[in-house]
């Protein structure tokens, strides 16, 4: 099933016509819970990934933040148990006692030992229309290490690899898995519906007197900018941050200083309640806006950033 997100309520081009030759698009994945195979475009599907090729590990040990460890098996019998349930109604006694209770964490000591990435997304340049990798490259793959890093603001660290299909001889049949994760960061593995939207700046990096304009137009009428006609929320590739958590600070390439564009966002839903301007045209009633099941500090985005110079340097995060 496709997924198409509403028309926004108004057209603010009409309105401050200066705000077309900021915009750029976005696409929205629209992750959905499903059994993405190798070959699909995915968010934390089974990625193609040549045999030959050491699967990534995170070596941070010690200087992880832990709060709580499960095994990537004990969340997904979780997740099952709840959903068997229904999100609106309370476990029982019985399915309570089949999961760890609120304080229960594997030992701290199981995430010294190198902890092998997990996928969070697979996409084709064939499927995306905002894909951006290399010239030569049709396949972009991210991952991530499932637990809390204090350097990268107490998130996952996010490594991307770009790929060319053709290239890509025997794969790999079982990659590892972490033997314990931050039960956050384990993402439920989805079919993606792409999706391309149009999307203008952030508020507070809007050019002159127009974001002060279209603050002043919004109290007139009721509308806003920021939640219903600029950024779209979710999962999704290319198009622009939202910097509502600590406004706009700069983004910049680690190797060559120029400033970085949005590569992927991860988000901890998908739209804000149930009349979310957002919220896909053909969602059915009872939707989850949570299809991921990840989330990114108190329910905020993960942003990925790309150097535009060359995609041989560093990416960058931030959460917003
Ligand atoms: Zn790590
Ligand atoms: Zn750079």
């Amino acid at each position: 099933m496709t997924r198409t997100t509403p028309p926004r309520p108004i057209d603010v081009t009409a309105l401050f016509p200066s705000l077309s030759g900021l915009s750029t698009t976005a696409t929205r994945l629209h992750p959905r819970p499903g059994a993405p195979s190798a070959s699909d475009s995915s968010v934390a599907g089974p990625l193609r990934w040549p045999a030959d090729e050491a699967w990534p590990v995170c070596h941070d040990g010690r200087n992880h933040y832990i709060h709580r460890l499960l095994t990537p098996a004990t969340v997904r019998r979780q997740r099952a148990v709840h959903a068997a349930r229904g999100t609106r109604h309370t476990l029982t006694n019985q399915e309570r006692a089949q999961l760890p209770s609120p304080d229960f964490s594997e030992p701290h000591r199981l995430a010294d030992q190198p902890i092998p990435l997990i996928p969070v997304a697979q996409l084709h340049r064939r499927d995306i229309p905002d894909f951006a990798g290399p010239d030569d490259c049709d396949l972009m793959q991210v991952l991530w290490c499932p637990l809390d890093h204090p350097e990268e603001g107490y998130n996952p660290r996010v490594r991307v690899f770009w790929r060319r299909g053709a290239d890509l001889g025997p794969l790999l049949a079982e990659p590892p898995e972490p033997p314990v994760v931050n039960d956050s960061y384990l993402p439920v593995p989805c079919v993606v519906h792409p999706e391309q939207v149009r999307e203008f700046p952030y508020g507070g990096l809007l050019p002159g007197d127009l974001g002060a304009r279209i603050d002043a137009w919004e109290e007139e009428l009721g509308t806003s900018y920021q939640s219903d006609l600029s950024l779209a929320p979710g999962w999704k590739i290319g198009g622009f941050a939202n910097w509502s958590l600590t406004d706009p600070h700069p983004m910049d390439c680690a190797e060559c200083g120029t400033a970085m564009t949005l590569l992927l966002t991860a988000d901890s839903g998908e739209w804000e309640g149930r009349v979310s301007s957002w919220r896909p045209v053909e969602e059915p009633e009872g939707a989850s806006a949570d299809p991921v099941g990840v989330t990114i500090g108190r329910g905020y985005s993960l942003y990925v950033f790309r150097c535009p110079v060359s995609f041989d340097h560093p990416t960058a995060t931030t959460m917003q």
